[in-house]
């Protein structure tokens, strides 16, 4: 066992120290474990439940809209990172390799996959002859391995897991439909499941995925203000096919290359779930991504606990048979308001109590775990109550995140009113930008913040470039990222 938990013996604060605040709740939780490599974590039970309910749910969308998934390796022959110059310039620094196995030193370096493009091209040229054999639609479900410098569990990690989809098509036309097929699929998934709102744009180029044409991202607030790119939706071109000759015979009888897509969210999700919802008293988790929707706690003395715990577990298959994921908590050994915070701290969406009075009224007590509010219940509509308690708590979270995103997000037409703003308030700053490498180096230079994208849909639309005051050619998000 590990002693992780008990060494969190009281949460952090978010306001004393929000950084403490996130290791104190992802400990005491018992989501992860450092483990003895640099930047690599564990994900325990409880938190690797939440990986596998966000599997569950993008997979089913993945599959809705046509792909299928595979897997591919993880090693990666030297010679296919020299091939696309871009993608080998991004990646070089980040790439562990493998160069000795079996006893003896390999004749090719190998790398450890920190994403699959490469090797995904290289076998799509083998299969891929007619225009017949497109789209052809993959994902795959995998860990990948970036040697960051900064990690932080979840956020960012060593090896992560995540998926990639890889696709390749006719033309752009069909390329680029794909790629903001799938971003709004991620746009849904994060605000319509983990009830997280979203800010959906194109990275600047310098910004962008090392080898695409263009970069797409979805990039959420935190509440200590700070930008999470919660999935990105590439488009790039035939710089891949050309690299590894994914070459086809179009409707004409003519050789074309293809036109691939990639796009992935990985377990930074999980951060951000914590980072957008949690509070001083823990976890919170909206109702669609909770390993346990509901907590069932029976209360009331010895005499009566026979009878009430018989009645709870009537209750509890009731909501187990309505798709409800849901426990029960009856041990003897441990009080119900000890009970109370244990579930709070773990961010169960409801806890229901059921005592003797209870019993006797015929009803039963719904407390949510966002708004503290009470509701009592008739038994008799038990089940449809928690449902729509469910359905409410995840509006409740994502309008409570969304007025705080929008209560620290500002249009700026200045680097100095942005500073100011950043000292005073923190959040992000939508502001104009002239296009050039150097204006938005500088911001960093001077804020700390970066571009997070150039939203489609902008509040509103800047005329001048917030760092020279020329022309601004677009309308940028900017902000300190995790
Ligand atoms: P990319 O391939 O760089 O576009 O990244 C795909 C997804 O993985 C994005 O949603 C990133 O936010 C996420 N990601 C990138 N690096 C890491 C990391 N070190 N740990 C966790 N997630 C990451």
């Amino acid at each position: 066992m590990s002693n992780d938990k008990q060494f969190v013996k009281e949460i952090t604060p978010q306001g004393e120290d929000f950084s403490r605040w996130y290791i104190d709740v992802i400990k005491k939780a018992d989501l992860m474990s450092y483990s003895p490599v640099r930047g690599c974590i564990v994900f325990k039970p409880d938190g690797y439940e939440i990986w596998e309910n966000i599997q569950r749910e993008l997979d089913s969308k993945f599959k809705e809209t046509g792909h299928r998934n595979a897997y591919f390796p993880l090693f990666i022959p030297e010679s296919f990172f020299q091939k696309e110059k871009e993608h080998v310039e991004g990646f070089n620094p980040e790439l562990p390799w493998v160069t000795e196995a079996g006893g003896e030193k390999l004749e090719e370096r190998l790398a450890i996959r920190p994403t699959s493009e490469t090797m995904i091209g290289h076998m799509y040229s083998e299969w891929i002859n007619s225009y017949r054999d497109l789209p052809l639609l993959i994902n795959q479900w995998a860990n990948v391995v970036r040697w960051e410098k900064r990690t932080l569990p979840f956020l960012r990690t060593t090896e992560f897991l995540w998926q990639e989809g890889h696709t390749a098509h006719e033309d752009e036309q069909d390329a680029r439909r794909e790629t903001m097929q799938m971003l709004e699929v991620y746009r849904q998934f994060a605000e319509e499941f983990l009830a997280i709102p979203v800010i959906v744009g194109q990275k600047t180029p310098s910004e962008k995925f090392a080898g695409a044409i263009d970069t797409f991202s979805i990039e959420a607030m935190m509440k200590d203000g700070k930008a999470v790119q919660a999935g990105t939706s590439h488009y790039l071109g035939t710089n891949f096919a050309v690299a590894f000759d994914i070459k086809f015979l179009d409707r004409e009888n003519q050789h074309q290359f293809a036109h691939t897509t990639s796009w992935g969210v990985s377990t930074r999700l999980i951060g951000a779930l914590i980072m957008v919802h949690g509070d001083d008293r823990g976890l919170a988790l909206p109702p669609k991504v909770a390993p346990t929707q509901v907590i069932m706690i029976p209360i009331g003395p010895p005499k009566t606990r026979e009878q009430v715990i018989g009645r709870v577990d009537e209750l509890y298959a009731e909501l187990k048979k309505a798709g409800v994921r849901v426990k029960v908590d009856d041990r003897a050994d441990q009080s119900p308001g000890w009970k109370f915070n244990e579930y709070e701290m773990r961010g169960v969406p409801i806890r229901v109590e059921l005592g003797p009075r209870d019993m006797e009224n015929g009803q039963v007590v719904l407390v949510s775990r966002v708004s503290g509010e009470k509701k009592i219940v008739q038994q008799a509509d038990f089940v449809q109550e928690v449902q729509n308690l469910l359905a409410e708590i995840h509006q409740q979270m994502y309008d409570k995140a969304k007025q705080f995103r929008d209560e620290h997000y500002i249009a700026v037409d200045s680097i100095e009113e942005f500073k100011t703003f950043l000292e005073t308030k923190r959040g992000f700053a939508l502001a104009g930008w002239c296009g050039s490498n150097a204006c938005e180096e500088h911001v960093k230079q001077e804020t700390g913040a970066t571009s997070r994208n150039i939203p489609f849909t902008p509040s509103e639309t800047k005329s001048t470039c917030l760092v020279c005051g020329e022309a601004a050619k677009h309308t940028v998000v900017f902000g300190r990222s995790y």
